[in-house]
C-alpha cells in the first residue's frame, strides 16, 4: 500500500481506532501519528516509582500483579475485584466491580492505565484500562524499552504503539519519510536520516537509540521555528524604510548637554550601534536587555531624539500609566524648554513631548492626537492607547516599546503599521532573557544588551523573612523601614492585592505577567490557602501598629490615573515616606531616594517579578534593601526559590531558574500559534547549543532570494507550523 505523511489515518487503521485517535489526540495523518512520540520509555526492572504518582495524574504504568482478590460487596449487589500490582518500589490497588479479570493471574506483568485516585490511603485506580504483556504480541512486548505514548482514555498507549507497528507493516519500514534536512546540514551535525530516527524514537532498542533519535527530531523542531524566524527578518530587512540621520545643533546635542551624568560605556556603545542603524533605510529591529537600572531610558532617548532631529516622529509605548506619566515628565524635564515648542517659554527649535493613555478626558485627547497627526508633537509617549484607531502620526519613525515582557508581537506590529514606511523599532526589556529565548521568542530581533549598571550605585541586600519559621523576623523587618526612614530614606511595602472587596482577585492594574505566576508546591495545595494580603489592609495596619507616626500612602491600579500620578509625585517628592501598593511599581518606577522595598507574600510572585520589584531600591547612591517576606517554610521548593531570588542579583541567572519554573510550551506560546505545539522535544534550558546552530542554518538557507525553493521538505514543514498570519511573512520571503 502507498503510504505518504499525509496519508489519512483511517487508511491505514481502523475506522474506530482512527476517529478516536481524530478526537481524543488530534492525530489524523500518517504525519500526526509519527510526530506523536512516546513521553518516556518502561522497562521492566527499572520501573516508574509508583510512589510519585500525584492523585489526579493520568498515567500509564508497568507493573507485575502481586494479589488478587475478590469479594461481595456489602451495601449492595455484586463483587469487588481488588488487584495489587507493584514494581518494586511501591505498590498500587486496581479496583474492578462487577467484571472478570481472569486475565490478571499473580506474577503477570502489564501496562496499566487510569487515573490516580486515594482510597483509605492508598492509591489506586479505578477501573483501569491494562494491557497484559505475555498476549499475542509477545514479540512487541519483549522489546527492552516499551514506549508510553501521550494517550487519552479513548486511546490508550499501547493501541498507539500497535498503531505505529501496524504503519511499519502496511508501508514495508520508514522509507516512505521524506527526509526534510538536506543531507549536507545532517552531515555537518552528525544527524540520522529521518526515517531512522522515527523507527529509533518509536521501537528503540537502547537507551542510546532513544537519545540519537532525539538529537534529530529536535533539529526539526527548532529549524522550523528558526525558519519563521528567519524569514520574518528577512522579510523585515527588505521593507523599505527612511533613514534618520544625526543633525549636529539639535534635540540630541541638548539632551547630551543636559544630561547631569556622563553615559557608561555600555550605553555609548549602544547608542552608536543605534545611531548607525537609524541612519539606515533598512528599519532597525533591535532588542535592547539591561539589567533593572542600567539606564535603558537615556538611551531610547537619544535615540527618539535623533529621529526627531531628522524630521521623524518617536512613540515610546509604555506598559501602564504610571510609566508613561513618568517617562514623558523625565523626558520632558531632560529637554527643558525644548519639550515645549510653540509655548510661551518654549523654544522654538524644540519639539512637544505628548502623553497619550486611555484616562485622558476627550478634550484633552483631542488636543493631543491633533499635535501627533499634525506632526508638533516629536515625542509621544503612552500606553496601549496609542496603538488605537485614530491615533495618526504625520510621519512615525521610531517605535521604543519598554518593558517588552508585557507587549506581545502583535502589540509592536499594530504600532509598526502607524508609519507611512516602516519605522525603526527598539525594544527593551529589564527581564533579562536567556540566550535560547532572545533566539526564540524575540528572534525576529537583533539583540545588544547593557550589563553595566552605572557607577556609585549601592546595590541592593536582599533576604528572605520566613515568618513561618522565624516569626520575630518580621518585627525587625519594620525596625529596619523605620531606621531608613529616620535617615531620610523612603519604602515600598509591595502586596499582591489591592484589599476593600471580597473576591481575593489580583492587582489588574497591568496586564498580568507570564512569569507572574507562582507555582503551587506548598502542601495542602491552593485550595485552602488564605487569600493575599491586600494593600489597604496592610497600610491600615502598619499605621495603626509597627509604622504608626511615618507618613504612608497606598497605590494600586484602582485609583483614578489622575490620583495614582498625584500620589506618584508625593512620594517621588519625598512627601510621602511608605508607599504600600501593588505591582504597579513593579517596571521602571524611578525614586532613587526609596532604599527599602518589603514584599509581603513574597511567594505570591513569580522570580523575574521579584526581581524587576527589587530594581526600584537600587537605583541611588543608597544601599537599597529588598526583604521577602513569605509563609512559606524554608525547606520548601518555594522557599528555595525565594532563597535563590534573595541570594543572587544576576538578572541572566534569575531569568534561568525562572524558566526553569516554566514550560517550554508557555514560553514559546508567543511563537507558535498553529493549531497544536510543534515544539514536543526541544527544551529552552538544555539545547542552547542546538537551537544557536539551528538559528544559523536557518539563516543561511534563506539568504537568497529563492528562499525554501530548493528544500520543499522544510517547506511543507514550516507551512504545517506557520499556519496563522506569521506565514505571510514566509510567502514574502
Ligand atoms: P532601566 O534600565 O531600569 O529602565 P533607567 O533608565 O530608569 O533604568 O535608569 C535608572 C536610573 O539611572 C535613572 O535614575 C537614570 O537617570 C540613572 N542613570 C542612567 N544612566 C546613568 C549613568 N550613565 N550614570 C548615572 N546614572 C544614570
Ligand atoms: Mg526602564
Amino acid at each position: 500500500m502507498a503510504v505518504t505523511l499525509d496519508t489519512d489515518l483511517s487508511r491505514v487503521l481502523g475506522a474506530k481506532t482512527a476517529r478516536a485517535m481524530a478526537d481524543s489526540l488530534d492525530l489524523r495523518t500518517v504525519r500526526d501519528l509519527l510526530r506523536h512520540y512516546p513521553r518516556r520509555y518502561a522497562r521492566r526492572g527499572e520501573m516508574t516509582r509508583l510512589d510519585d504518582l500525584q492523585v489526579g495524574d493520568r498515567v500509564t504504568v508497568l507493573a507485575q500483579v502481586r494479589r488478587v482478590t475478590t469479594r461481595k460487596m456489602r451495601n449492595r449487589p455484586g463483587s469487588l475485584t481488588e488487584v495489587t500490582v507493584g514494581d518494586g518500589a511501591g505498590e498500587m490497588q486496581l479496583v474492578f466491580f462487577n467484571r472478570k479479570h481472569g486475565q490478571l493471574r499473580e506474577g503477570a506483568w502489564g501496562l496499566f492505565a487510569g487515573t490516580v485516585g486515594e482510597y483509605r490511603r492508598t492509591k489506586q485506580f479505578a477501573h483501569p484500562d491494562f494491557h497484559l504483556i505475555s498476549g499475542d504480541d509477545d514479540e512487541d512486548w519483549a522489546r527492552a524499552l516499551i514506549p508510553i505514548y501521550p494517550a487519552s482514555k479513548d486511546v490508550s498507549s499501547w493501541v498507539i504503539q500497535k498503531s505505529v507497528k501496524l504503519l511499519l507493516d502496511a508501508a514495508g519500514g520508514f522509507g516512505f519519510v521524506d527526509d526534510p534536512l538536506p543531507e549536507d546540514l545532517r552531515a555537518r551535525h552528525g544527524l540520522l536520516s529521518l526515517p531512522a530516527a522515527l523507527l529509533d524514537v518509536h521501537r528503540p532498542t537502547s537507551q542510546a537509540d532513544v537519545e540519537r533519535a532525539g538529537d534529530r527530531l529536535k533539529w526539526d523542531e527548532a529549524i522550523t521555528l528558526q525558519l519563521v524566524l528567519a524569514a520574518r527578518r528577512r522579510a523585515a530587512s527588505l521593507e523599505p524604510g527612511t533613514a534618520r540621520p544625526r543633525r549636529p545643533g539639535g534635540l540630541l546635542d541638548a539632551v547630551d548637554a543636559a544630561l547631569p551624568f556622563s553615559l557608561t560605556e555600555g550605553q555609548r556603545e549602544v547608542g552608536e550601534e543605534l545611531a548607525a542603524e537609524l541612519d539606515s533605510d533598512r528599519p532597525m529591529h533591535r532588542l535592547l536587555q539591561g539589567e533593572v537600572g542600567s539606564g535603558k531610558t537615556v538611551v531610547a532617548l537619544r535615540a527618539m531624539a535623533q529621529v526627531v532631529d531628522a524630521g521623524g516622529q518617536a512613540a515610546l509605548l509604555a506598559p501602564t500609566e504610571v510609566l508613561a506619566a513618568q517617562h514623558a515628565r523625565s523626558i520632558a524635564g531632560m529637554l527643558g524648554p525644548l519639550a515645549r515648542a510653540g509655548e510661551l517659554d518654549g523654544d522654538p527649535a524644540g519639539t512637544k513631548v505628548v502623553l497619550l493613555t486611555g484616562s485622558l478626558k476627550a478634550a484633552a485627547r483631542r488636543t493631543a492626537r491633533a499635535a501627533v497627526a499634525d506632526g508638533s508633537a516629536g515625542i509621544v509617549v503612552g500606553t496601549h492607547a496609542l496603538l488605537q484607531e485614530g491615533v495618526d502620526f504625520a510621519d512615525l519613525g521610531l517605535v521604543v516599546v519598554d518593558e517588552q515582557h508585557r507587549f506581545g508581537v502583535e502589540q509592536r506590529d499594530a504600532l509598526r503599521a502607524k508609519g507611512n514606511r516602516p519605522p525603526h523599532v527598539l525594544v527593551m526589556t529589564a527581564t533579562p532573557i536567556p540566550r535560547t529565548v532572545a533566539m526564540t521568542v524575540y528572534g525576529d530581533l537583533e539583540t545588544s544588551v547593557l550589563r553595566q549598571l552605572p557607577g556609585g550605585r549601592g546595590g541592593v541586600a536582599s533576604s528572605v523573612v520566613p515568618v513561618s519559621d522565624k516569626p520575630a523576623w518580621l518585627g525587625r523587618a519594620w525596625e529596619r523601614l523605620r531606621e531608613e526612614v529616620a535617615a531620610g530614606r523612603q519604602a515600598y511595602v509591595v502586596c499582591p492585592r489591592i484589599g476593600d472587596d471580597d473576591t481575593g482577585s489580583t492587582e489588574t492594574d497591568a496586564p498580568e505577567d507570564a512569569d507572574g505566576a507562582p507555582d503551587e508546591d506548598d502542601a495542602g495545595g491552593n485550595g485552602d490557602r488564605r487569600p493575599p494580603l491586600a494593600v489597604l489592609d496592610v497600610a491600615e495596619g502598619l499605621h495603626e501598629g509597627p509604622l504608626a507616626g511615618l507618613r504612608i500612602d497606598v497605590l494600586h491600579g484602582r485609583l483614578t490615573p489622575e490620583d495614582k500620578e498625584s500620589r506618584m509625585r508625593a512620594f517621588a517628592a519625598g512627601e510621602t515616606q511608605v508607599l504600600v501598593a501593588t505591582t504597579v511599581v513593579e517596571v521602571g518606577v524611578d525614586v532613587p531616594n526609596a532604599t527599602v522595598m518589603v514584599v509581603m507574600d513574597a511567594d505570591r510572585f513569580g522570580v523575574s517579578q521579584l526581581h524587576q520589584l527589587r530594581g526600584r531600591v537600587a537605583r541611588g547612591r543608597h544601599r537599597g534593601l529588598c526583604l521577602l517576606v513569605t509563609e512559606a517554610r524554608e525547606t520548601t521548593a518555594t522557599g528555595q526559590r525565594l532563597a535563590a531570588v534573595a541570594g543572587t542579583s544576576d538578572g541572566f541567572e534569575l531569568a534561568r531558574l525562572d524558566l526553569e519554573t516554566r514550560r517550554e510550551g508557555d514560553v514559546l506560546g508567543a511563537v507558535q500559534s498553529g493549531r497544536r505545539s510543534t515544539v514536543k522535544l526541544l527544551s529552552l534550558l538544555e539545547d542552547e547549543e542546538l537551537i544557536a546552530a539551528a538559528r544559523a542554518e536557518a539563516t543561511a538557507l534563506l539568504a537568497t532570494d529563492r528562499g525554501l525553493a530548493d528544500h520543499p521538505g522544510l517547506a511543507a514543514e514550516v507551512a504545517a507550523l506557520a499556519t496563522d498570519e506569521r506565514a505571510t511573512y514566509l510567502e514574502k520571503a
